[in-house]
């Protein structure tokens, strides 16, 4: 048998990508169809943003797809004057948690919300968002 390419499709996620490798590749290629996605484990339903191949809480490994669709509320915010390495030059930009009701997700909002209008309880959609060197990612955008 042929040994396997290594599936690699996570390095493009993100400004820098720190994962190259992982059982949720998926998420990647849905990013570039315009759709921001979780998992839903099929044994005890709990959803996982960012997306996990096993369920912590049962054990299992039957996970399905489900879309990050309609609106959250903004929970926490940080606005960073400061970036990891890799990330200076996308400063300043806000992280945020946002609560989509039975699972949250942690992302970037978009750069173009004026930080003074970036406050908690304000509803936000999750969107897919391709960088400048051709990178993707997902972001905040007011809903
Ligand atoms: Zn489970």
């Amino acid at each position: 048998m042929a040994k396997k390419d290594l599936d690699t499709r996570f390095s493009k996620f993100g400004t820098v990508s720190f994962t190259s490798i992982t059982k949720t590749n998926d998420f990647v290629d849905y990013l570039e169809q315009g759709k921001v996605m979780g998992t839903r484990c099929k044994g005890c339903g709990l959803k996982f943003f960012p997306p996990r191949a096993d369920c912590y809480k049962c054990l299992s490994s039957d996970v399905e797809w489900f879309e990050v669709a309609g609106k959250g509320k903004l929970l926490t915010f940080s606005k960073l004057q400061y970036g990891p390495v890799g990330f200076e030059g996308d400063l300043p930009y806000a992280i945020a948690l946002a609560d989509f009701g039975d699972y949250k997700v942690f992302g970037r909002m978009a750069g173009d919300i004026p930080a003074d209008e970036i406050q908690v309880g304000m509803e936000v959609t999750a969107a897919p968002n391709t960088l400048p060197n051709g990178q993707v990612n997902y972001v905040f955008r007011k809903a």
